[in-house]
């Protein structure tokens, strides 16, 4: 029997990464990601896997976004206890991001307990802090490039990625078959990330992300929008807030600013970062300097190339709402990016009811979101059981995302020497599928299928 590769999720959807590749007795999952969005997708991370997690051998793991990472402690619930490969800045991600995920579905499984809306009782968390320790256990760290053998008979060796701090592409050597699993790639010529690495040469299989498959995102330079915006909000004595993504988002946010006031083009006022997570994220950055960009420009002027006397790190309930009472101009950074929950609620509650603030927007807003609403220009928002009047004035900017769009995606795949054997497009919805397979097909020529949720696809 050949290998096989199953589709356990980000098969016509974006979220849930988790490709479980079998030769022989041996399971090898590449991602443990959790299904995020719409309740019906958030309804599989309660469905049993069609295939017991206790029989994997180990996890690889791309990088250390939620929807790539945070179904592991549901495994680690349900019996798995093999190793989890990342590179040593995922595995520190992890250890910032799955506690917290820990806490929001126990923060979740209260509330439901709380209002009755449970149709189990009592409700339970999909998994504990206590299940998210474990996994952090379970942790091992590879290097980039070098390969390593995870499970007997796998060779695996991880590729920078260019999306996010850590992240790396898989490439699985397996009974002669060589497969690379995307992740999330970035783009080419980016702020803080280094570009993808190129396809190791002769690939058979390679699995694609299609997240911005239709879309290329040409914008104005982020510097410009991010002035034209803040400049006046800081010049009327304004606070402005930014609801940003604490990974990754916040530190491209905070190398724009400070760019931007050396330069003279904003004042030089405080910028708060309060958002546990975020200021976790932050460090992580400055950790690991030499996998990115910033030190080049940065690191002549600070031990770390991000954090500057002007940017001040929050992490204490009580710092942070000592921040109510901060008087403008300032800038407030924190989480969550859609507003859905986090300190952010706190600050906008307090500064949406005043001309004189900015709200920022930085990052997509989903449908039925806070952020989505503001963004439409509604009146009013729902915060705390209270309507708060929305007076301050609400903007977006384009360009910050840690994707690469359409045309740096082709740009990637473009690395490989010869075409592969066939091309799996994952990680999007149907819009962005349907468009990067046309542009697969047309400009590459490639063989090219859209696996379904669970599907089985042998490798022969
Ligand atoms: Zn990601």
């Amino acid at each position: 029997m050949p290998p096989t590769i199953r589709f356990l999720g980000a098969a016509g959807t974006v979220t849930g990464s988790r490709f479980l590749i079998e030769s022989g007795e041996k399971r090898l999952l590449i991602d443990c990601g959790l299904f995020q969005g719409p309740r019906e997708l958030r309804q599989r991370n309660w469905e049993p896997m069609p295939i017991e997690p206790s029989t994997f051998d180990a996890v690889v793991l791309t990088h250390g976004h939620i929807d790539h990472c945070g179904y592991l402690p549901r495994i680690v619930k349900r019996g798995f206890s093999g190793p989890v490969y990342g590179t040593p800045a995922t595995a520190g991600l992890l250890g910032i991001m799955l506690p917290d995920s820990a806490h929001l579905q126990e923060e979740e499984a209260r509330y439901r307990n709380k209002k009755g809306y449970t149709k189990h009782k009592p409700a339970l968390p999909l998994y504990t802090k206590e299940d998210a320790r474990e996994t952090l256990g379970l942790v091992r760290t590879a290097p980039y490039q070098k390969p390593f053998s995870p499970v007997p008979g796998f060779e695996v060796t991880l590729h920078p990625s260019g999306h996010i701090l850590g992240a790396v592409f898989v490439e699985v050597n397996v009974e002669g078959r060589r497969i690379v699993v995307s992740g999330d790639i970035g783009g080419y010529d980016r702020i803080v990330m280094g570009p993808p690495a190129p396809l190791p040469p002769d690939v058979d299989y390679v699995l694609v992300e299609s997240t911005y498959g239709g879309r290329s995102q040409e914008h104005r330079p982020v510097q410009d929008q991010l002035e034209e915006h803040i400049a006046p909000a800081l010049a009327r004595g304004g606070v402005v807030v930014i609801p940003a993504f604490a990974v990754g988002r916040t530190t491209l946010i905070l190398y724009h600013l400070r760019q931007l006031m050396e330069k003279g083009r904003l004042p030089d006022v405080p910028v708060f970062v309060d958002s546990p997570m975020a200021t976790d994220a932050v460090e992580l950055y400055c950790k690991f300097g030499d996998e990115h960009n910033l030190r080049v420009d940065l690191l002549k002027s600070a031990s770390c190339p991000i954090v500057t006397p002007q940017i001040k790190l929050i992490r204490k309930v009580e710092e942070s709402k000592e921040l109510n009472h901060l008087r403008g101009p300032a800038v407030i950074v924190s989480a969550s990016g859609m507003a859905t929950g986090g300190r952010v609620v706190h600050h906008l509650k307090n500064r949406l009811p005043h001309r004189d603030n900015l709200v920022l927007l930085v990052g997509y807003q989903a449908m039925g979101t806070r952020g989505r609403r503001i963004l439409d220009g509604a009146d009013d928002v729902r915060i705390f059981g209270r309507d708060v009047p929305i007076r301050a004035e609400v903007a977006s900017i384009r360009g910050l995302s840690a994707h690469g769009d359409a045309d740096d995606i082709m740009r990637w795949l473009g690395t490989a020497r010869r075409p592969p054997r066939k091309t799996f497009l994952v990680h999007g919805e149907e819009d962005g599928l349907k468009a990067m397979a046309k542009r697969v097909k047309d400009e590459l020529g490639w063989k090219f299928a859209v696996p379904r949720y669970l599907e089985s696809v042998e490798l022969s």
